[in-house]
C-alpha cells in the first residue's frame, strides 16, 4: 500500500481542526497567555528526507512553556550526564504537571524531568555555576541551534507575567531546597526556569528542533550529532512515559507517539526514524494538555501509521 501523501494529510488534518469547535481553555493562570487566541491552529511535519509539510499557522511564534523541558533535559545530561538521575527521578507520576503532594514522600526527588517540579531541579543542575543571565544565554543558544534560526527568542511579558503569579513553583522550589535537590537560591532558578518556558517558536522552528530526537541523536539538516543515539532514545522514553503528565498514558494510547507538551498549547511529537512534528492550539485538556493538538496527532499518526506500537 503506497505511503499516503505527507503535504495532503497534514493539510486536511489543519482544516479538520481549524473546522471544530471544540477547543479546551486555554491556560488561565498565567495571565499573559490567558489572552492568545484559543482559535489559533498550526501544525508541522518535518520528514526524515527534509520534506517540510505545514497547515494553520505554523509561522506564528507562540509560547513553548513546558515543551522546553526536552531541551533542557538534554543541556543538563550533557552537563553532567547520568549523575542527573540522583536529583530526579524517571517514573511517570500519574499527578498534575504542577503538584507537590509526592515530594514529601520522596525526600524531595521529583519523579521525572517533565513535572514542574522535576524541570525545576533540572534547571538548576544547568545553573550551577554560573550566573541566571549565563545559564538563559546557553538555553536560548542551544534552541538557536537546533533550530538552526537566531531569530528565536524569549516573550519577556509572558516570563514576568509567570514571575509575578507563580506561586505554585516558588512552593515547589522552595520545598526542594530545603532537601538540597535545588542547591541554588531559589529566585535564581525560578527566574532561570520562567524565562526557559517563556521562549516563544513556530511550528516550524520546534519541529525542526526536535529533528534530532527522531534521528538518532542526529540532526539531518545542519549535520550536527546532538546526542549519542542512545541518549535520544533515552529522552524519547521519557517523553512517551512522562511527556504529558497524568495524560501520558492516554497520548500514548490514543497516539502513539513520544510526545512533550506545554500549557501554550503546543506539543513536541517525535515519530523515530520517520519525522519531527509540532502542534500548536492553546486550547488545553483537564491535563493542561493541547486538546486539539492531541487529537490532531491521532489523525496524523493514524493515516500516516507512524505509532510505535505500529499500525
Ligand atoms: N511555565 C509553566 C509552569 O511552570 C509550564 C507548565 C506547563 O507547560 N505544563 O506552570
Amino acid at each position: 500500500k503506497p505511503e499516503p501523501d505527507l503535504a495532503l494529510v497534514v493539510r486536511e488534518i489543519a482544516e479538520e481542526m481549524q473546522a471544530r469547535s471544540d477547543r479546551g481553555d486555554v491556560a488561565g493562570y498565567i495571565p499573559e497567555l490567558a489572552r492568545v487566541d484559543p482559535n489559533a491552529f498550526g501544525m508541522v511535519v518535518i520528514a526524515a528526507d527534509g520534506q517540510i509539510a505545514a497547515g494553520g499557522d505554523s509561522e506564528q511564534p507562540f509560547s513553548i512553556q513546558s515543551v522546553s523541558k526536552v531541551f533542557t533535559l538534554t543541556l543538563a545530561l550533557g552537563k553532567v550526564g547520568d549523575r542527573l538521575w540522583r536529583r530526579v527521578g524517571r517514573e511517570p507520576s500519574g499527578t498534575a504537571f504542577n503538584s507537590i503532594v509526592q515530594l514529601e514522600r520522596e525526600n524531595g526527588v521529583p519523579r521525572n524531568p517533565f513535572i514542574n517540579a522535576g524541570a525545576l531541579a533540572v534547571t538548576d543542575v544547568i545553573l550551577s555555576g554560573h550566573q541566571p543571565r549565563e545559564a538563559l544565554g546557553e538555553i536560548l543558544r542551544f534552541m538557536r541551534f537546533l533550530a538552526d534560526d537566531v531569530s528565536i527568542v524569549i516573550d519577556e511579558g509572558v516570563a514576568g507575567s509567570e514571575q509575578r503569579t507563580g506561586f505554585r513553583n516558588a512552593a515547589l522550589a522552595n520545598y526542594m531546597r530545603s532537601f538540597g535537590v535545588i542547591e541554588n537560591p531559589v529566585d535564581f532558578t525560578l527566574g532561570v526556569y520562567f524565562h526557559h518556558c517563556a521562549i516563544a517558536m513556530s511550528c516550524r522552528q520546534l519541529a525542526m528542533a526536535g529533528r534530532f530526537l527522531a534521528h538518532g541523536g542526529r540532526n539531518p539538516e545542519t549535520g550536527h550529532n546532538v546526542v549519542t543515539p542512545e541518549r535520544a532514545r533515552r529522552i524519547n522514553a521519557l517523553m512517551l512515559t512522562c511527556g504529558h503528565y497524568d495524560g501520558s498514558g492516554e497520548f500514548a494510547y490514543r497516539v502513539g507517539l513520544p510526545g512533550k507538551s506545554g500549557v501554550g498549547g503546543g506539543i513536541l511529537a517525535v515519530a523515530p526514524g520517520k519525522a519531527s512534528i509540532a502542534v500548536w492550539s492553546p486550547g488545553l485538556d483537564a491535563s493542561g494538555n493541547s486538546h486539539l493538538g492531541r487529537i490532531a496527532l491521532e489523525a496524523l499518526t493514524r493515516r500516516m501509521g507512524w505509532s510505535i506500537f505500529g499500525a
